[in-house]
């Protein structure tokens, strides 16, 4: 269970893309805690130079701030890597609608400057950040891999074609990829601010600062909120896989089911605030419902989440008291 006992060979070098955001600093933070090196790429367009100022002391860290649309510092900075954890990418489906050229380049552009560059430089294991937006307007619950539907957004289309080049660079470059589709992930260091911003920071900051939040929509919508431990668990996992299942894409959850109005009654009597909220109209590009079947990761990696979202929305709520 979870990711303690997983060791990598002691002098292995990890490159974590995005790693000044939410999930890559994790990854970062984790990795250099095992003692192994760890390279950061990220120009800090949506991240922050203070997720990674902790780390910055450590000789085993190094920042390299760069685009990943620019190939040249993919090459350099993924030289005498092992493994890379991609991380980097715009996020959020609104704003995707409202830039799609952007995410075009950043997220396909990117991810496949990085792959290249994995190959150039003979990169053992290429993980790399899904979506469980690429299930799109398929309305089957649980979500499974192999039972896609149409794609609903900008973003969630630079996903798939992520994928589908994963798929390509394995058969045809070799490369071992492994694609890990996200369910709406959690915890420490997610960014409460900006219109863009994931719920549960939001909601938790407006809350404490004694604001009202908006509900897009009713509220009934429900989603598998995943805590980062289950997807630092996952990234470390994929690095161990066998190359016989790499050129997959797997679901990454805890394979649970959460209702909006819920999380937000939760987060309310967790902080003892009675603030009613403001339900606003439905976003263009969501789904309503989403929640996984887990069991290709498990069966394939050896994923096996131990942090329920009941587990993971305590020690977030508790870190976010202590660091709003
Ligand atoms: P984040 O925005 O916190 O982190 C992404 C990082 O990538 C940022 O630090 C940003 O500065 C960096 N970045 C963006 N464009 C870049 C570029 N051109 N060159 C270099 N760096 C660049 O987002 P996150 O929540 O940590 O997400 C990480 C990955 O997981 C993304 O690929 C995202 O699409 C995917 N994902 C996240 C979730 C979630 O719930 N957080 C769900 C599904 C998928």
């Amino acid at each position: 269970m979870g990711y303690s006992e997983i060791q990598f060979d002691k002098d292995s070098i990890f490159l974590v893309t995005g790693g000044a955001g939410f999930i890559g600093s994790n990854l970062i933070e984790v990795l250099l805690e095992k003692g192994y090196s760890v390279r950061c790429l990220d120009d800090l367009s949506n991240g922050h130079k203070s997720n990674i100022e902790p780390f910055l002391s450590n000789e085993k860290f190094e920042f390299i701030e760069g685009d990943i649309t620019d190939f040249d510092i993919c090459l350099s900075a993924s030289k005498d890597v092992n493994y890379i954890l991609h991380q980097a990418a715009w996020g959020s489906v609104p704003r995707s609608i409202e830039m799609p050229q952007y995410y075009e380049k950043v997220n396909v552009q990117g991810t496949i400057n990085m792959m290249e560059a994995a190959v150039k430089n003979s990169v053992k294991k290429f993980v790399y950040a899904s979506s469980s937006s690429v299930y799109g307007d398929e309305p089957t619950l649980p979500k499974r891999e192999g039972k896609e539907g149409n794609v609903l957004s900008p973003y969630a289309l630079t996903k798939k074609i992520d994928e589908e080049y994963a798929r390509l660079y394995h058969s045809l470059y070799k490369l071992d990829t492994y694609g890990l589709r996200y369910f709406n992930v959690f915890g420490r260091r997610q960014d409460p601010n900006g219109a863009y911003a994931a719920v549960i920071p939001k909601f938790l900051n407006q809350l404490m600062n004694d604001e009202q939040p908006t509900i897009n929509g009713d509220g009934k919508q429900s989603r598998d909120f995943t805590y980062i431990e289950n997807v630092i668990e996952a990234n470390l996992k994929a690095c161990k896989a066998p190359s016989s299942v790499a050129g997959e894409a797997f679901n990454i959850a805890f394979g649970g089911r959460e209702y909006l109005i819920d999380i937000y009654e939760h987060l309310t009597n967790a902080l003892g605030k009675s603030i009613e909220p403001y339900f606003g109209p439905e976003r263009a590009g969501d789904i309503k419902h989403s929640n996984a079947d887990i069991s290709k990761a498990k069966e394939m990696l050896g994923y096996s989440p131990d942090w329920s979202f009941e587990k993971g929305i305590e020690a977030a709520i508790d870190w976010y008291k202590e660091n709003l």
